[in-house]
């Protein structure tokens, strides 16, 4: 963390972008609503943000439309892409600072968790997307004489992007790094909290070279933005992260309407499995720690159930004790403090209410109660619970971890899959063949093998059961923005 810059400073000379973009540019909502944006550290308005409505949305798909069908990047050469996608990367990281306090101010992470880490991976993974698009080539089909059959990857049309606030920027790329890659136009939508790093985004992209109507950002509601977008009759794809509810929405607005594929991310509950043969029980109680408490436990694959072999069981919960202190809330824009707040006092709140569940299904080993700023809460540990108690089986999105004693694997494994999700998993044994035994039982899209939450751009990322289908990150992204086509060629072969 470069101790050299003043945050405080730099928040003086922050601007917030205003409008909805679309065609390339800004534009006040059609209604002129607004809704007001609150930094939740402080509880201050520090923005009206515009509310865009069904009539803002159909001016936006209409733009991405007319781009995608005027062909500058649907049917630009791979190189031309690659290029204005590498130079979106290189303006991420020169406006990194930037970035990541419209991020922290928006939704209360600390800020070198957004400088040092969201920011830095945003801009890879545009760089990522846009090195694979020269690269990734078409199929010829097995064919007699006389015929060849082409298999060829087209761009689907309109994507809509509809992600959440806990990583507003990762979120957001991690759609729109390979559908731009792949040749779409976009329409996101970002969270009601957190609208600002996007929408700089954005003017970032035509800056790059992105052609208007290409990348379109319409803020404001879910309930009328988002359902505005999932039933458009010309948006060809929808991409979602966000809670399960809405994802089943999604899918009832799709089927309503036109039947465009839905792609979902969704909840997690993700179990943490630590045998008594784990090689390194201090390290295990670290990252157990990390796993539930960074980001305040705003992250989807957060390992919020933990399953200790009961001979350790009480020597962990202690070592739980120690690591935990790590993890108390302060000022956001403080690279000193251990965590920084809730999205906003009604999550926060939620998530207190989750607590006080727990603590009468269960017992407050650490924690327990809100923390020192507005909107914060502390890391609490909770023991001494079943498994199928609601505080263990409901996501509850914050930092709230919960112990339960296993008997042996079969035990641990019939417990960690006791979920109606299924996005990761972590395994701490010093048993290869247990790693290996576990970890194919595991019904979860990642299993980290004594590490904690691995992720990589080269791996795919999402869920079984309710947390979704459809893989962000790594090629397989390609999959969910582009389809297949076939074209058969006819010749006299004699
Ligand atoms: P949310 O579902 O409330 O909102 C997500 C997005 O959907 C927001 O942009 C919101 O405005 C929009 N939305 C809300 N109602 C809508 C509707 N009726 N129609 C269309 N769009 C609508 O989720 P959240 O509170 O922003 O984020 C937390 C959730 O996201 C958690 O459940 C978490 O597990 C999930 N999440 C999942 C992943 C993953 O990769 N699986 C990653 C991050 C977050």
């Amino acid at each position: 963390m470069p101790d050299a810059i003043d945050w405080q400073a730099r928040v003086q000379t922050l601007e917030f972008r205003q409008g909805l973009f679309f065609d390339g540019s800004f534009h006040p909502a059609l209604s002129g609503k607004t809704y007001s944006s609150t930094n939740p550290a402080t509880g201050q308005i520090q923005d009206e943000v515009a509310s865009g409505d069904i009539a803002d949305v159909d001016l936006a798909v209409a733009s991405a439309r007319k781009a995608f069908e005027r062909g500058e990047w649907s049917s630009a050469a791979p190189e031309t892409r690659k290029t204005v996608l590498l130079k979106l990367a290189d303006l991420m990281r020169e406006h990194a600072v930037e970035l990541a306090l419209l991020e922290t101010l928006d939704m209360g992470k600390r800020i070198q968790d957004a400088f040092e880490v969201d920011v830095p991976s945003s801009a890879a993974t545009v760089q990522w997307y846009a090195e694979a698009v020269d690269k990734i080539y078409g199929e010829l089909a097995p064919s007699g004489p006389g015929s060849v059959g082409m298999i060829e990857r087209m761009p689907l049309g309109v994507v809509a992007a509809i992600v959440p606030w806990n990583f507003p920027l990762t979120m957001a790329i991690w759609k729109l790094a390979p559908a731009l890659a792949a040749g779409n136009s976009v329409v996101l939508k970002p969270s009601e909290q957190s609208p600002h790093s996007v929408l700089r985004l954005a003017e970032l992209a035509i800056e790059a070279g992105l052609p208007s109507g290409v990348f379109n950002v319409i803020t404001g509601l879910g309930s009328i933005v988002g359902q505005a977008l999932g039933r458009h009759l010309d948006v060809d794809c929808l991409a979602f992260t966000g809670s399960t509810e809405v994802g089943k929405q999604l899918m009832k607005y799709s089927a309503e309407s036109n039947m465009k594929p839905v792609w979902l991310e969704c909840g997690g509950k993700s179990p943490n499995l630590v045998f008594a043969d784990t090689d390194d029980l201090d390290m295990a109680a670290e990252m157990a720690c990390y796993g539930i408490f960074g980001s305040q436990g705003q992250i989807c694959s957060a390992n919020s159930r933990l399953f200790v072999e009961r001979s350790i069981y009480e020597q962990f919960l202690q070592l739980l004790r120690e690591k935990s202190k790590a993890y108390i809330p302060g000022d956001p824009l403080d690279s000193k403090s251990g965590s920084g707040v809730m999205v906003d006092q009604r999550h926060a709140d939620s998530v207190l209410r989750y607590i006080a569940i727990g603590a009468e299904e269960g017992q407050i080993v650490f924690g327990g109660e809100a923390g020192p700023l507005p909107a914060s809460v502390m890391p609490t540990v909770i023991s001494s619970v079943s498994n199928s108690s609601r505080i263990a089986q409901e996501e509850v999105f914050g930092p709230v971890l919960v112990v339960i004693p296993f008997e042996d694997e079969t035990d641990a494994v019939r417990m960690a899959n006791d979920s109606c999700y299924g996005l990761a998993a972590s395994v701490w044994t010093g048993s290869i063949s247990r790693a290996h035994r576990v970890a194919r039982q595991l019904r979860v899209g990642t299993v980290s093998v004594n590490t904690m939450d691995a992720i990589s751009l080269a791996t795919p990322f999402g869920g079984f059961k309710q947390t979704g289908f459809g893989r962000d990150l790594s090629l397989h992204a390609f999959d969910k923005y582009s389809g297949l086509k076939t074209t058969w060629i006819h010749y006299n072969h004699k």
